[in-house]
């Protein structure tokens, strides 16, 4: 039997794994990354990557962030338009401004594209990170003080710690994750690509609509490079299960039944094939990190629950998780104790916005509500503006978590 020895095993290559990866490379300590694909490869995905993303990568290295603004899969996004459950369509520009002039506020990238981007970094530059693609990893066990990585080829990873980056619902994560999936806490995403998409804005706008009948949940469409659009539906699982109809159908009927989106697909055509993958939305605090073991990404189940964001939460998580290694490795320690900092700066980081996203879909649930805010915003260009404000700002943000602040703003 084969045996890989590592100090760090990153499990999974996704952006969770990647990131740390690449910040592990900036700060000069060796790691093994591995993944069951073979890269490039597809991930089920909106491909909306937000600002998060974009801060991460400005910050672990700026000619990175040049060249990859120089990618031709990449779109510059620079807004979002809503649709309320009545029909109103907002459009809110985001007002990030950025310290390199050229960078947007946010991109569109088809995720087959944007993580093989960052493999092809590690394979040409990077001269810490072994990359083995092709290995699934079936178990992961602590045994005489070490991380072992069993794969289902045989070969075996012996680690000190393991960063468990392999994404949603993956049974080898599940042992070290107090995640347990429910029909609450779960969404359910569709998505494929359709060609011929009319009125998809000039700037690239990435388009929630939160339609009747489908509301706490969305349709998105997000347009792509090529002219195609990525289109989808996030719908809780629970109404899934209950409703017993397809996602398949949930999205073709939100279409047809919405006179809006119906006229914008008259002349559209699918052209992929339609694929299903289930989104962790955080629900609580969870610990994140364990006696030789961190949760990265989408095993900890972080993703955003109102807008199904968890790419930006993934490249954060992947940095704190390259910076509290680097503290461990100072301190000759990989224990519970000496990775528990890795919890405290990510909820220290994004706690908060979680915790407004978690209530969104609780005040919006009702069409009323929604459409009530939505027609004030339209017709208010002082709205229009705080909005903008609001979406691209985590302080502003915050006060939404007070619902006086919305009523105060609507009613003034
Ligand atoms: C339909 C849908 C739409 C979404 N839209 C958006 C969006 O527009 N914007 C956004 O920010 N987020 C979106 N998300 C969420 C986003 O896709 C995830 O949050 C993000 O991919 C998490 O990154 P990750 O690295 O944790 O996991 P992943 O991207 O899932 O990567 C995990 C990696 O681990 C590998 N792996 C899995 N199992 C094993 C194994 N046993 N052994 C070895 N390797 C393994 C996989 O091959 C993969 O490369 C969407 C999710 C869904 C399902």
């Amino acid at each position: 039997m084969d045996t890989v020895q590592t100090q760090i095993c990153i499990a999974g290559a996704g952006p969770a794994g990647l990131f740390t990866a690449l910040f592990l490379e900036k700060y000069g300590i060796a790691c093994t990354l591995v993944d069951k694909s073979f890269f490039p490869r597809d991930k089920i995905c909106g491909d909306g990557i937000s600002g998060w993303v974009v801060d991460v990568l400005e910050e672990l290295d700026t000619d990175l962030l040049l060249r990859f603004h120089r990618q031709d899969f990449l779109l510059p996004s620079y807004g979002m338009r809503f649709s309320s459950p009545r029909g109103t369509v907002l459009d809110i520009p985001f007002l990030q401004e950025r310290k390199i002039k050229e960078i947007p506020p946010g991109y569109i990238a088809p995720r087959k594209e944007f993580d093989n981007f960052f493999i092809e970094e590690i394979k040409n530059n990077a001269k810490y990170v072994q990359l083995l693609e092709g290995k699934e990893i079936v178990e992961v066990k602590e045994e005489s003080d070490q991380m072992h990585i069993h794969c289902r080829d045989g070969l075996r990873i012996e680690a000190e710690v393991v960063v468990l980056a392999a994404g949603a619902m993956q049974p080898f994560q599940k042992v070290f994750s107090q995640y347990r999936a429910d029909g609450s806490n779960t969404m359910l995403g569709l998505r494929t690509y359709y060609k011929g998409v009319k009125g998809l804005h000039p700037e690239n706008y990435i388009e929630l609509h939160f339609l009747k009948g489908l509301n706490p949940g969305y349709l998105w469409i997000f347009p792509q490079p090529d002219g195609r659009a990525n289109v989808g539906v996030g719908v809780a699982k629970a109404r899934v299960l209950k409703e017993k109809k397809s996602l398949k159908k949930i999205l073709q009927e939100a279409i047809e039944q919405n006179a809006y989106l119906a006229k914008r697909f008259e002349d559209a055509e699918v052209v992929a094939p339609f694929g299903a993958h289930p989104l962790p939305l955080f629900y609580k605090k969870l610990p994140l990190s364990g006696n030789r073991f961190l949760l990265v990404g989408d095993s900890a189940g972080l993703i955003d629950p109102f807008t199904g964001e968890g790419i930006g939460h993934a490249a954060l998580m992947g940095k704190f998780a390259a910076q509290t290694l680097q503290q461990a490795i100072r301190q000759h320690s990989f224990s519970a104790e000496t990775l528990r900092q890795y919890d405290e700066q990510v909820y220290k980081t994004i706690d908060k916005e979680l915790s407004i996203s978690k209530k969104l879909p609780g005040i919006l649930k009702h069409d009323w509500l929604f459409n009530l805010v939505a027609d004030r915003v339209a017709g208010s260009p002082r709205l229009q503006d705080k909005l903008a404000k609001t979406l691209s700002n985590l302080d502003e943000r915050k006060k939404l978590k007070n619902p006086w602040h919305y009523i105060k703003h609507i009613f003034r």
